[in-house]
Formats: C-alpha cells, structure tokens, sequence
C-alpha cells in the first residue's frame, strides 16, 4: 500500500506551528515528554500482558533506548511497548485529543507577551509535538504488539502527515528526530551529544522505572558500542524525603500528570506494619479545564511492588479529592486486581481514609505555613473540596476548618473560625447567602438590613455550595442560616418600644397583606412585612425547609422531579411605593387598578435576587405601562 496523505486537524496544526517558532524556551523538554510516552507505553504493555495471557508479546527485555546518528543529524527513542495500530496512530498522533486545546489556542492568542504564551504552554503541554521544537522532520515507526503489520508515520510539522505500513517493525515504537542544523556556537548543547542526553535524561527522567539506554552512535569508535543505562530507576516514594530532592519529586509529578508546571504542594506518606504501603501524593496549582466533568480522572497511580498495576484508580481518595496526582505503591495486593474489587477492598477503604485524613492535614499545615499561596489553592480548588462537605460526613470537621468563604466583612476570604469570632454580642447564627456569583449576591435585597446593622454575611456563590450549608447545620454550635429563608431573626433593635411598633405596623398593613396574598396566590404562599430590607420595596424569601430556586433548578437539571415550591413576598413598610400602595389600598373600593402595582412588587423582588420573572413579557408591559404614565 503507497504512503497516504493526510491533512491535519486545524487545531493541531495551529499547535505545530506554536513549536515550529517555538514559543518555549526549554526546548530540552522534547526529550522527556518522548521518554515519559515510551514509558507509559512499556507500563501499558506489561499490564495487558498481565491481564490476557494469549498476547503475543515479548516482555522479556522491556527498556527505553535512546540512539543518535551524528552525520544524519538524528535522535531517535525507541520503546518495545505496546506500540500503536494503523488506526491508533492517526487517531492519537493525527488529532489532539485534549478536549482544553481549543480553549488553550484561544488563551494562547490572547496572551500578549512570550512569557504568557510559555507559561500557557508549560499548563497544557503538548507531549508528542514538541519534539518539532528541536525537529524539522519526525517519523514515527510502531507496532502494537499482538500484531504483525506496523505502520510509519511522517511529518514535517508543516500542514501533513503520512500515514504508511511497514512489513518488519519491532513492536513497540520507535520516534525519530530529524534535528535542525546545528549552532557552531554551541556544540555542547547539540541533541546529538551524548553528554547532553545523559543530562536531561538524568534531570527529567531518573525515576522512570524502566531503564533508558543509550546507544553510542556507531561512528565514534570501532568496536561494537555499549549501551549505557542513564537513569537509577529508584522509585522517588520509596526513597527517604533527604535523598530526594525537589525537582525530582517535580519530575515525577510531570510525567504522571501531564501538567507541565510544578506541584504547590508535595505529600508523603508511609504506612508499616501488618498492611504496608507508601504514597507520595501531589496537589497540582491549577485545575484542570474538565475538573468537573464526568470521567476526569487522571493521575492517580496504583503501584505494587514498585509494579505499576492501575492508573487513575479512582478507590484511593473520594471524589473530592480527584484532583489529587501521585503514586500509592502496596506490598501486599494481587497484582491482577479488578477496578470492582479494587472499591469492595477492605484494605483499599483503609488505605482512602488515611489518604484523606493526610491531605486534609497537610492542607491545614499549608494554610498555616503560608496564607497567601493556600489563598490560591482554595481559589482553583475550593468548589470540588466543599463537595466533601456533603459525602464525606467523617471529614466534615476537617474540610471546614481548611475551608474559606467570600464574606461581606472585607474582600479577603474568610474562615468559619475567623467568622465566629467577628460575631456580634447577641447573634447566635452565622448567616450565609447563596447564588450565582458574588457581585449578584451581594446586591441581592436581603443583604440590607444585615449590612445596616454590620452584621457579617458570607457570600456563597460555587453551585455545591446551595447543598452543603442545609448538610452541615451548624459550626462550633452555631447554626448556619441564609439570609434568603425564613424569618431574618434580626430581632428588635431597641426591645419593647420596637416591638410594639411592629405591631402596630402588621396592623396597618393587615389589609394589603391579605389582598396580595390572594392576588398572587399562584407564585407565593404569603406576603408579610419584612425586618430584612432598608432600600427596597420587596424581596422574595424561602421558608426554612423549602429548596432555594437554584437547588430546584439542579435537580431538574439532573433529571429529578421536584414540585415548584412558593416562596414568600416581603415587603419594606419604610419604602414609598409600599406605603404609597397601602393608602390606595385603603382609599378604594375597586381594587383592580392596584393589581398591576401588586404584580410589578413581586416581579422586582425576583429580579433583584438575580431570578427570572415567571412572564419576563408581561413584566416588561407592566413596567413599560407604568413609566409613560409617569412621564
Ligand atoms: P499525551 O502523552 O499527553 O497523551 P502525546 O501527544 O504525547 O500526548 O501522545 C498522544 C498519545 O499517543 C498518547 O496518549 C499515547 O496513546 C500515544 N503514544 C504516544 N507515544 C507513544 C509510544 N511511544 N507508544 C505508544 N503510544 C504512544
């Protein structure tokens, strides 16, 4: 069969472009992304040897080899993995998977500067392609073991690719970098030096745990070349924290994650005894672009024996803690476990608790160490975190003590801690409100009187957050309570006097409140005064056990039904357009003309909590009616 010409996808050929004019200045990364590849591809092969017997595979010498030819100017990195089908490689190396990509070449275009674009880069990597970094032409040469034909891929990075099977290739696969030419200045650090490869494969890719060889180039001597291990092949969690040093718990971070940055924070942890077992976790300083979509799940490798057996094993930290990367490597599991049996393990659930506890402890130690870089964390991190709140009844405690809240006290966040202490003589409650982002929240109607009187609220505006306030109850005997159910509990300001003045006012209102109830019978199950409001007219309010608007929309969103629950009107009496109602009320015996009015104050109460009128249309008339008779 000829070579097959294919064109590449828009978006990777925008990327190809970015590496042709290289936009980042460590160009020796090529090297790693290629070695980590072959890695995973020797990983995979050994595990589906493992799991299906009737393979046709050779596992015998599983290694990395890394060869140079100085007169052709190329490097080429072999594995003798798993290797790639015809279909695969069109697949995996023809398109770019990465659902963030086109979000990625948007950013990247926005960046203004070179120091953006690398810090962009260096967030979404871009494996495979960079060799064309330091490359005008790569080919690429697999087979896929268990099969006989192999395929050769081809590009000069340019708009193309060739597609082209081969009759006698190794399994595995083999990438080979055509180097561009050379800089006289800098001989040293050409990639056809031996002594360049040995160091960045020493920094970047000491631990892999296969070994990386490198073959001399033929031309340098006469006899037959030796090859050369390069890397110790020590797994960095089972080496003491003084041996290891920074950069290469780094490394190792890189290569199971895909992140091209460094980790905020690295965490170790051993466990002896009867069930042996040692993790070194890390805590990546952004979220990735699918953090909440089903399915994200990247980096969380389950070792035994120093023998990779699963990656992305989801059993070992709850769900809220799936941003979490990093290794777990037990003594003592069969090497051939199922992702099922894996969630059932009693061992397994052990090794999750303890997992959990180390993280949420070590989250704590960060705030305590450093407030400002925690700050961050919290900011990338926080809304997945808080959904523990809800499943993970055990660690309640600890998630919120390491938890921080956008707050109307000041523009930082605060703690629930810090919260109760800043209460006020005589509040019993910590109050909270929920909804879309915090600027709707805090213009929202039923801040007003809380604000008047300095009373603190904490503006809460992640959607898990609508869930985990009724979940959790209270902190520290202190109940939690929005500002948007029930009665706001504000109490009198002045004891007896103002109390009866409350009075007084329900009874002058008595009429209007009754008459409104009945005409907006079907959008609100009451009308009463409010102690919540100060600048405006009306606000809608929960009762204490109803779903909040927002929580129903989640449901149905998730496909549940639930009843549309009413909610209930306030009304300010100290607001013109409600008192000026109350007298019309009073003064006419035909009422219809103060329906509209009626109508108007509820459809404001709704928009001003950030809601939708039930009749936007009809709304619009009525307020568009109202202002040409003012004018
Ligand atoms: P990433 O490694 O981040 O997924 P790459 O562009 O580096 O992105 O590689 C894309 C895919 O191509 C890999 O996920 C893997 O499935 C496949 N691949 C790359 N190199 C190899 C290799 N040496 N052996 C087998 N498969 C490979």
């Amino acid at each position: 069969m000829p070579a097959e010409t294919f064109e590449f996808q828009v978006q990777a050929r925008q990327l190809l472009q970015l590496m042709i004019h290289s936009v980042y200045s460590n160009k020796d990364v090529f090297l790693r992304e290629l070695v980590s590849n072959a890695s995973d591809a020797l990983d995979k092969l050994r595990l589906e040897a493992l799991r299906d017997d009737t393979l046709d595979s050779d596992t015998s010498d599983l290694h990395i080899a890394i060869e140079v030819d100085k007169d052709a100017r190329t490097l080429t990195v072999r594995d003798n993995g798993i290797g790639m089908s015809y279909e695969e490689v069109g697949r995996l190396i023809g398109t770019i998977a990465n659902s963030g990509t086109a979000e990625f070449l948007r950013e990247l275009r926005e960046a203004k500067d070179a120091a953006g674009a690398e810090g962009l880069i260096g967030q979404f990597g871009v494996g495979f392609y960079s060799g064309f970094m330091v490359a005008d032409e790569m080919t690429l040469v697999t087979r896929r073991a268990g099969e006989t034909q192999g395929t050769r891929w081809s590009s000069r990075g340019e708009g193309t690719y060739t597609l082209d099977t081969v009759e006698d290739a190794p399994q595995g696969t083999a990438v080979t970098l055509h180097l561009k030419p050379a800089d006289p200045e800098n001989q040293l650090h050409d990639y056809v030096s031996p002594w360049k490869i040995r160091e960045i494969v020493k920094r970047y890719s000491d631990f892999i745990t296969w070994p990386i060889r490198m073959v001399p180039d033929k031309g340098e001597g006469d006899s037959e070349p030796e090859p050369e291990t390069l890397n110790s092949m020590k797994a960095l969690w089972a080496r003491s924290r003084e041996e290891v040093s920074d950069e290469e718990y780094h490394e190792l971070y890189k290569h199971i994650s895909h992140d091209w940055r460094a980790p905020l924070e690295t965490v170790r942890f051993q466990a002896e005894g009867t069930f042996e077992y040692q993790a070194l976790l890390f805590l990546p300083e952004h979220a990735p672009h699918d953090l909440f979509t089903e399915g994200h799940r990247r980096g969380l490798q389950l070792y035994v024996k120093r023998v990779l057996i699963m990656d992305d094993c989801e059993a070992l930290l709850p769900p809220y803690l799936r941003f979490v990367k990093g290794v777990v490597d037990a003594q003592d599991l069969s090497l051939n476990v199922s992702r099922e049996i894996l969630q059932q393990d009693r061992h397994i659930r052990m090794i999750q608790r303890r997992l959990t506890k180390k993280v949420l402890s070590s989250l704590k130690s960060m705030r305590a160490a450093d407030a400002q870089r925690y700050a961050g964390f919290w900011r990338e991190f926080g809304a997945v975190l808080k959904e523990g709140l809800v499943t993970d009844a055990d660690n309640r405690e600890a998630i919120l003590d390491v938890a921080s809240f956008a707050s109307t006290h000041d523009e930082e966040p605060t703690t629930l801690q810090q919260y109760v202490e800043r209460m006020k003589d005589g509040q019993d409650d910590i109050y909270f409100m929920t909804g879309e982002s915090r600027q709707a929240v805090e213009s929202s109607p039923h801040l007003e009187a809380f604000r008047a009187r300095g009373i603190e609220v904490l503006l809460l505006s992640d959607p898990v957050d609508e869930v985990w306030a009724d979940a959790v109850g209270e902190f520290q005997g202190k109940r939690l309570r929005s500002v948007a159910k029930g009665e706001a509990g504000l109490g009198a300001e002045d004891g007896d006097s103002a109390e009866g003045e409350r009075e007084q006012r329900n009874e002058e209102y008595a009429g209007l409140l009754g008459w409104m109830k009945e005409q907006l019978e079907e959008d609100v199950k009451d009308v009463r005064l409010s102690s919540r409001l100060t600048v405006s007219p009306a606000c809608v309010v929960s009762d204490d056990h109803d779903l909040t608007p927002a929580l129903e929309n989640m449901y149905r969103a998730m496909g549940q039904e639930v009843p549309r629950s009413k909610r209930i009107l306030e009304l300010n009496p100290d607001h013109q357009l409600v008192k000026g109602l109350n007298q019309a009320y009073k003064q006419s015996e035909d009422r219809t003309g103060l329906v509209g009015t009626a109508e108007l104050l509820h459809g404001l109460a709704v928009l001003a909590e950030g809601g939708r009128p039930k009749d936007p249309g009809a709304f619009v008339k009525l307020v568009a009616d109202r202002l040409e008779r003012a004018l």
